[in-house]
């Protein structure tokens, strides 16, 4: 009868050993992931402001830009910006490499919405300019104050607007639109590009999904920035969604509360 208990107890052991290794392991997986997520997430955001300024600087070097004082200044103010924006995204990345599992610590203030749009639009005119893209910006309304995540708004816009030119094929005909709605501020960028069938308007916003028809396959993307704008706009307590038909072009319509609370 000892024996038998001795056995008992020590299979009794050996599974809660066993039992924990794997639990151990799968923390472990499930970190790796996030980690993974992160990493490919963080490589796109980085991408934009590093290709916008070098945009700016390739072309103060190949135009005659340096004898003009205004052209110079409006292109070093562009590099300027965008640097300033890698500077707030490596500070993220830092933050958040300091709580590795935590992801990005959301620095939160308070901002003018409708400057915020203004100066991205302003510092993407020269990507603008390239694809000969007509982009029209409208503001309703006279209060644009919005708290949350100001260096995750931007890249919200960046995103979508990105996306509005590498979908839109020739030249690319983009409208923004705000306006200030009970409590909160709605985003509307519209383009007339290739569409998304209405039975991927969801999809769109899934990890690594992305339309598997047109010429997308020509357009160099990996289906992460749409995840990551609906995660900022889900941060905010917002909400995100899409009107689009093929052939005719898309509309992303966002909604951002005025007052950022924790989600
Ligand atoms: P990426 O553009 O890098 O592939 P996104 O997450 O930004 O990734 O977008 C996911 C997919 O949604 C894209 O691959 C594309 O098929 C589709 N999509 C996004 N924005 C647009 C748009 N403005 N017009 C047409 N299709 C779009």
């Amino acid at each position: 009868a000892p024996q038998l208990l001795f056995s008992l107890v020590m299979i009794l052991f050996i599974g809660i050993s066993f039992y924990f290794m794997y639990r151990s392991l799968r923390m472990q997986q499930r970190l790796m992931l996030l980690k993974n997520d992160f990493v490919s997430n963080m490589t796109h955001e980085l991408k934009t402001p590093v290709a916008t300024a070098s945009v700016a600087i390739e072309a103060l070097r190949s135009f005659r830009t340096l004898d003009d004082p205004e052209r110079t200044h409006e292109y070093l103010e562009i590099a300027q910006h965008e640097l300033n924006r890698l500077t707030l995204l490596t500070d993220n990345i830092l933050k958040a490499a300091i709580f590795e599992s935590k992801g990005i610590a959301i620095h939160i203030e308070t901002f003018e919405l409708k400057e915020v749009v203004a100066q991205v639009l302003a510092s993407m005119k020269l990507v603008f300019e390239k694809k000969r893209a007509s982009v029209t910006f409208h503001a309703e309304g006279d209060d644009f104050r919005a708290r949350g995540g100001k260096a995750h708004i931007v890249n919200l816009f960046y995103n979508l607007l990105d996306n509005a030119l590498k979908y839109s094929p020739g030249e690319p005909e983009i409208s923004v639109r705000l306006k200030c709605v009970k409590d909160g501020v709605l985003l509307n960028i519209r383009d007339k590009g290739i569409g998304i069938p209405p039975e991927f308007h969801k999809k769109v916003f899934e990890k690594f999904f992305r339309v598997p028809s047109g010429n997308v396959h020509n357009i160099k993307g990996h289906g992460l920035g749409l995840n990551y704008v609906a995660g900022v706009v889900k941060s905010h307590g917002g909400t995100i969604r899409l009107d689009s038909q093929p052939g005719k072009g898309s509309t992303f319509i966002v909604y951002l509360p005025k007052h950022y609370e924790k989600n």
